[in-house]
């Protein structure tokens, strides 16, 4: 199993988008794929179709100890689960603050519910911030997959996300590495996007091997800027139902193959 954390603390940089049309697109190529929304805005869940609100089964049930994740995810499409959330889960940041064990609430439900699901992938969509949700992700998950948005600011962003990681790694989840980071609204051609893919190339080589994202590749596949994309959610469908021959069904489709090409180096970062 792979546990990866979909993150930046940053919105509108693709997380939702990546983390929506990553599942469905392993799910299509026969993979058991669980999807945990853990943004109170619930775009992942809105994008799949699943409007969860007043509807006691979600996520944020898992965080009061409610519920286990069993008992929350739905089945959407074949191969494909989803634990939705709604905004309810605002309000976990708050509940959790002084609680014992906060940071390891979602590692432990995920081990809880390993035995009877066998899900070849978990992906947890995060939401744009560093607060506990953000962290139970990254203490539950083997792997980080970064979306950016390849423009002058990127890399400053990036850096303090890669503390954090490096923060986790110490304290909490000694197996956690940022395994790619994925260039979305790229916009081909443009000498901005080539000059910050190159610096942020170089960056990585640059790095410390011993830090969490020493392995880190950028992703071949660059996520172009496609309306096709921005359209689906409203059809709760992903871009391989909505528009298969999309520039982004393209894109997220060569993702997919990235991914599940790395699986023999990831596999065994499970996380139960
Ligand atoms: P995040 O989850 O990081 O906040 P989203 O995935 O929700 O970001 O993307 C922000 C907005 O940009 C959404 O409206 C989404 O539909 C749109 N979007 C994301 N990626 C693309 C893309 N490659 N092309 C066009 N629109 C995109
Ligand atoms: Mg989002």
């Amino acid at each position: 199993m792979r546990v990866i954390a979909i993150m930046n603390q940053k919105g509108g940089v693709g997380k939702t988008t990546t983390s929506v049309n990553l599942a469905a697109g392993l799910a299509r190529q026969g993979r058991r794929v669980c999807l945990i929304d853990l943004d109170p805005q619930a775009h992942s869940s809105l994008h799949l179709g699943v409007e969860a609100a007043g509807s006691a089964d979600t996520i944020y049930q898992v965080f009061a100890r409610a519920r286990g994740l069993d008992q929350v995810r739905q089945l959407i499409s074949e191969n494909l689960w989803l634990a939705p959330a709604d905004l309810d889960l605002a309000a976990t940041e708050l509940e959790l603050v002084d609680a014992q064990g906060r940071e390891f609430v979602l590692r432990q439900a995920l081990e809880a519910a390993h035995a009877d699901q066998n899900f070849d992938y978990v992906l947890m969509d995060c939401p744009p911030s560093l607060g506990v949700l953000t962290i139970n992700a990254l203490s539950a998950a083997g792997e980080v997959i970064i979306p950016l948005q390849p423009h002058f600011f990127a890399l400053q962003g990036l850096s303090r996300l890669l503390e954090t990681t490096a923060l986790v790694t110490r304290r909490l989840n000694r197996r956690l590495r940022v395994s790619g980071i994925l260039l979305c609204l790229y916009e081909t051609g443009t000498r901005l996007a080539a000059d910050v893919t190159e610096d942020l190339m170089r960056f990585l080589e640059a790095s410390d091997p011993q830090s969490p994202w020493a392995q880190a590749r950028v992703f071949e596949s660059r996520i172009r800027r496609n309306i096709k994309l921005a359209e689906a959610p409203s059809f709760g469908q992903s871009v391989f139902a909505y528009a298969p021959g999309s520039s982004g069904a393209v894109d997220y489709g060569a993702l997919v193959s990235e991914v599940i090409a790395a699986e023999n180096q990831f596999a065994h970062r499970a996380a139960a």
